[in-house]
């Protein structure tokens, strides 16, 4: 079934093709070539789950990216995003959550290649060392990264990013006070317990009705330089840079070359507006 999806998946990426490469020819001189950015949650090979990527897999995502894309970090992302524009094939990794998991392949792959990437983590999960409310329900929990192993990151240059205290989801919360703790005062306490500043900001879920408006703006206030959701769509220079849209990491290999080779559905996803610039 799958050699069939896979080759389902070539074929429409195949038929499109000729539309593509002269909408990429364009971008190319305009300087308008989007900026795509993957999230990951999970690389492992036991306990597979929806938000878990095969390490082979994920070994071939990051082939297949290093062979056709710049792999820059956020802000070079954001960067190319502005008034100079981007000619270009760029690609920007995250991950979410914080699962010790990541530090047996993914990230051990990610630094000796010297790729950039931001990792995302849960505060309250991380210093608890409480297993993820998602896991738990499914009955797997699975192992939350230490403190250290997030010093660790630093000292070895890695972009540490903020994803709340608890990760709630946001789209619910209309309190100012715990919207305030989940967004700020969480990331001044993930800064001063890690000692580095915290440029970024993921928001739990990351689909449409998981986002929040008025918590993009106190994390703007209060010195994030970006966020992110992750409802997939393309990033193009022009759009609102502080809202950077995630395309999920797919573990199928074709169907994320057939989204990052500018899948018309993923290009016209339509932008949620945050509105803070
Ligand atoms: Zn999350």
């Amino acid at each position: 079934m799958s050699i069939i999806q896979d080759a389902a998946i070539q074929f429409y990426q195949w038929s499109a093709g000729p539309a593509r490469w002269w909408r990429v020819r364009h971008w190319r001189q305009a300087g308008t070539m989007p900026v795509a950015v993957l999230f990951y949650h999970r690389v492992a090979d036991e306990h597979p789950n929806p938000w878990t990527i095969a390490t082979k897999a994920f070994a071939q995502h990051i082939d297949w990216l290093q062979a056709h894309f710049d792999i820059v970090s956020l802000s070079e992302g954001q960067h190319r995003l502005g008034p100079a524009g981007n000619s270009r094939p760029t690609v920007c990794i995250t991950f979410d959550d914080g699962y010790a998991d990541n530090h047996r392949f993914a990230i051990p792959l990610l630094i000796e290649r010297r790729i950039p990437f931001t990792y995302f983590v849960t505060l309250g999960n991380v210093v608890e060392q409480r297993p993820f409310a998602h896991d738990l329900v499914r009955g797997v929990p699975m192992p939350v990264d230490t403190v250290e192993a997030i010093r660790a990151l630093v000292n070895a240059g890695v972009e540490i990013g903020s994803h709340t205290r608890t990760h709630p989801d946001l789209g619910q919360i209309t309190d100012e006070a715990t919207l305030f703790d989940e967004v700020v005062r969480s990331t001044q306490e993930l800064s001063e317990l890690v000692e580095t500043p915290i440029r970024y900001f993921a928001f739990p879920f990351g689909q449409r009705v998981h986002l929040n408006r008025r918590g993009a703006e106190l994390a703007r206030q209060h010195g994030i330089q970006g966020v992110c959701s992750a409802y997939g769509g393309f990033n193009f220079p022009g759009d609102e840079p502080f809202h950077l849209q995630r395309i999920h990491g797919d573990p199928r290999l074709s169907r994320l070359q057939n989204w990052l080779s500018f899948d018309q559905r993923v290009v016209r996803i339509p932008r949620f507006r945050l509105g803070v610039s």
